[in-house]
């Protein structure tokens, strides 16, 4: 795409969202582009929240599929798109409903946790709902002698195990594609080449990478800590898309992306977040499709547990 195209989308895109009463919600991991044309930009709680604190007649959800459902659940007289319904998420296809309904019933009596990053089916059998930015104060609102299912990111559920010491806590065995993929024997070069610079990590790395961080948080988090700390240098082992964030808020500072394994395959990048184009945001508020369309028993019953999480924010 040249750049007249590019600005040429992206006029339309404004001149589309004031004439249907339209906003844009956009995660940290989409491309520039498509942050350039967002109302809002956020980590998934934030915007889960800014989708009901909007009255915009629609709502077009920039990020994978499983957060335009969370806004559809929380705002269900609204109507929410999603430009490109097949990004999906690594993590969110490892939890299928069917399967995690079954992984429950094995333990009867048991509190279920989950992170945002489920599909709509599976936040229905949750008790209560996390994002990375809270998934400890979420676990730690509840009885230290209640069980715990937590899923369905195994590498965050270790974290928070250990950061709490609990023992009672079962977890799903999911992953991140992304977050999976980070080379500790790359980081630790990189770290020798700048001695000075913080590690910033975000929890759904393995354990091993978490370990060598001087902070572990949520994108929000990472990006607060950033601006906190007194360090000119960070290491950023998290998707990449927020480096585009990172250098807008600090421009002062330098933020280098940690690689992942196997550096041809782009893997800090998520591939599901990248399907995302002002081409097909433009059609999407054109066409008022697709649109997200959810069952209502389903809906309600993973409101509950969204709600939940939203009240102990
Ligand atoms: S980075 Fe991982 S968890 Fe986040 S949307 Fe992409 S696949 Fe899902």
């Amino acid at each position: 795409m040249n750049v007249e195209n590019s600005s040429d989308l992206a006029r339309r895109i404004e001149a589309l969202k004031r004439e249907k009463n339209a906003v844009i919600l956009a995660h940290y991991y989409t491309t520039p582009e498509v942050q350039a044309v967002a109302d809002f930009l956020g980590d998934s709680l934030a915007l889960s929240i800014q989708a009901q604190q909007c009255d915009a007649r629609i709502i077009l959800f920039a990020g994978v599929h499983f957060m335009a459902e969370t806004a559809k659940v929380l705002c269900p007289d609204r109507k929410v798109l999603i430009p490109c319904p097949e990004a999906g998420c690594s993590l969110a296809e490892s939890c299928d409903a069917g399967d995690f309904a079954a992984f429950k019933a094995r333990y009867p009596g048991y509190k279920v946790v989950s992170y945002v990053n489920t599909t709509v089916g599976v936040k229905a059998l949750t008790d209560i709902c996390c994002t990375s930015s809270n998934a400890l104060k979420v676990v730690e609102s509840l009885p230290a002698d209640q069980p715990l299912i937590f899923g369905p990111d195994r590498n965050l559920g270790s974290y928070i195990q250990k950061l709490t010491g609990r023992q009672n806590m079962v977890l799903w065995n999911g992953a991140c594609h992304v977050h999976e993929e980070f080379s500790l024997e790359k980081l630790l070069a990189l770290k020798r080449q700048h001695p000075a610079a913080k590690v910033v990590v975000h929890p759904e790395c393995r354990a091993y990478i978490v370990e060598v961080a001087d902070y572990v948080g949520s994108t929000a988090g990472i990006l607060d800590y950033c601006g906190r700390s007194d360090a000119r240098e960070f290491i950023v082992v998290t998707e990449a898309g927020i480096l585009a964030e990172m250098r807008k808020r600090y421009p002062e500072k330098v933020f280098i992306p940690a690689p992942p394994d196997d550096e041809t395959c782009a893997c800090n990048n998520c591939r599901y977040m990248k399907m995302v184009t002002l081409e097909n945001i433009r059609a999407c508020l054109e066409n008022e499709s697709p649109e997200i369309l959810l069952d209502e028993e389903v809906r309600r019953a993973a409101e509950r547990s969204i709600r939940n999480m939203i009240a102990i924010r």
